[in-house]
């Protein structure tokens, strides 16, 4: 054999390349604002809720949420963002990747704020996804092995989606 094992493992299978001291310090000058702020949080009614960046110059909103605006380099502060929001486009998931179980929807969703987020969707089986559709943020199960909670965004408008909660 001319190859080892190491060399046919396929990269997303190696072990992850640690980044750098030199890579963290350069993140305030990287130009796009890009920091790892969290996404999700809790509210003070202990509610997970997605969360943004706002730019108090420009107005904008960001999701994921960057530490500096990509418009004007103002610093940004987090802010929680509507549980209210309408579908841009979804698609059903027939051959889902390990971990999943399928069928399962998965689209984009725009929000109040400006932004558009893409994340699970929910409705009862048979449902039809429709441009515009009402959605209401709700966390659940998003992969099953292992688990992970995860924004879910459930369809409202459907009387068949009407939650019992
Ligand atoms: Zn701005």
């Amino acid at each position: 054999m001319s190859t080892s094992a190491a060399d046919r493992t396929p990269a997303r299978d190696r072990a992850p390349v640690a980044a750098t001291d030199a890579a963290a310090q350069t993140d305030r000058v990287a130009g796009d604002g890009a920091l790892a702020i969290p996404a999700i949080a809790r509210d003070a009614a202990g509610e997970l809720s997605l969360i943004a960046s706002h730019c108090s110059s420009c107005g904008l909103h960001r999701y994921p949420p960057q530490a500096y605006c990509p418009n004007d380099q103002t610093a940004t502060q987090t802010v929680p963002l509507s549980r209210h929001g309408r579908i841009y486009e979804a698609v059903q998931v027939h051959l889902a990747p390990a971990g999943f179980q399928a069928p399962y929807l998965i689209g984009y969703v725009d929000l109040p704020e400006g932004v558009r987020v893409f994340a699970r969707l929910a409705a009862q089986p048979g449902y039809t996804p429709r441009n515009g559709d009402p959605v209401l943020l709700r966390f659940g199960t998003v992969r099953h092995d292992p688990s992970r909670i995860g924004p879910v965004f459930e369809v409202t408008q459907d009387s068949r989606a009407t939650s019992a909660e």
